[in-house]
């Protein structure tokens, strides 16, 4: 196992004297300066005049546009999406970075394909949360924190390393783990677990389900309306993958364990098809064609939306979410 890091091996008097700028106040950004604010550390943010913007104002922080925070803090963490970043970091950070200043980076995608080149002048790291926005703030106001992946990609100062640590305990992360990582590592994982299909597995059962006659309302609340998938992510998270199963009836166990293991040629097609996947994330051909697709204004992305969206499952999921009760969108994982 490669080196982990922990509250005790981090120093957040690190930060002390410094300003943290955080660019974009969305999943990330908003629940990253909050906890940074209550760790007591200096936070500034920078967004774009919006929603957004106003929403930080109304936090209480101090607001800049996004082309006047790096005059204003020399830790800076881009929390703005990935495919934004290189023209904003290019058109309004760059220009104005302070020499020796921290640059920080929640995800590895623009670094491992080197859209974004920092100066030589600057450290460059990466603090990739293993959590979405809303559990990087719950975990924190819960005491736990969560895991993330580090790496330092650009060590100018000769103490990046720490000055990440000091982050990362800032926004709650070494109360969970902090592992040393790279921008290739992170952004492969994190690309293939997006690209394996889970969305389109749960339709085809689905799919199938229904086509054999059975209830949509059964089938979704089986597949995930339920919430049981809440329950079981957790004890996969705390038990293990296979440990779990105990809290499984004996026949589920079998079931899963047996009739769900695939024949060994299965197996090898499944593990060739992510072999290509990975291949795919590796050699770039991912990133290139996400970007000419967004070069030619996301027509595919937005056909699979919309084909995603008009499947008659959805209809019947949000007749169920009528019958449930259920907000769509809930605060939970909206606002
Ligand atoms: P969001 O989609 O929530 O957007 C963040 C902010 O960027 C918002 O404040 C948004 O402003 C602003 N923004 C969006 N587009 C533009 C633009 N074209 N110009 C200027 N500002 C823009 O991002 P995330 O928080 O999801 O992601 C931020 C980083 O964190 C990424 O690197 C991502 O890979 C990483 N990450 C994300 C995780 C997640 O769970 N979401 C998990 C781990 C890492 P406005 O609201 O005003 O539009």
């Amino acid at each position: 196992m490669g080196r982990a890091f922990f509250d005790s091996d981090a120093d957040l008097s690190l930060l002390a004297g410094h300003t943290v700028g955080i660019l974009g106040y969305g999943n990330q950004g908003r629940s990253q300066a909050l906890n940074l604010r209550d760790s007591g550390v200096s936070v500034i943010v920078g967004n774009q005049r919006d929603a957004s913007f106003d929403h930080a104002v109304a936090d209480g922080f101090d607001v800049f546009e996004l082309g006047d925070i790096a005059k204003h803090a020399d830790v800076l963490a881009l929390l703005i999406p990935d495919e934004a970043m290189p023209g904003i970091f290019r058109e309004l950070v760059a220009p104005h970075l302070q020499d020796n200043a921290v640059l920080i980076f929640a995800s590895g995608y623009n670094l491992y394909y080197e859209a974004i080149s920092p100066p030589p002048t600057v450290d460059v790291v990466m603090v990739a949360p293993r959590m979405i926005g809303t559990g990087v703030r719950e975990t924190y106001q819960r005491g736990e924190g969560f895991p993330s992946l580090l790496s330092v990609e650009q060590d100018h100062s000769g103490r990046a390393l720490d000055m990440a640590l000091a982050y990362a305990k800032g926004i709650g992360s070494t109360r969970a783990g902090v592992f040393l990582s790279s921008a290739e590592e992170e952004t492969v994982c994190d690309l293939l677990n997006e690209h394996i299909g889970y969305v389109y597995e749960l339709r085809r059962a689905y799919e199938v389900l229904t086509e054999a006659g059975y209830s949509p309302e059964a089938a979704l609340l089986e597949f995930y309306v339920s919430g049981e998938e809440m329950e079981l992510a957790r004890a996969h998270a705390y038990m293990g993958l296979f440990h779990q199963l105990t809290l499984h009836s004996q026949t589920s166990q079998y079931g899963q364990l047996v009739v769900g293991k695939a024949s060994s040629e299965h197996d090898q097609a499944e593990k060739q098809r992510l072999r290509g996947l990975v291949e795919n994330i590796r050699s770039g051909r991912f990133a290139k064609d996400w970007a000419t697709e967004q070069q030619a204004g996301l027509p595919t992305f937005r056909r699979a939306q919309r084909d995603g969206l008009s499947h008659p499952m959805i209809a019947e999921e949000g007749k169920l979410f009528t019958v449930l009760k259920r907000r769509q969108g809930d605060a939970e994982f909206g606002s």
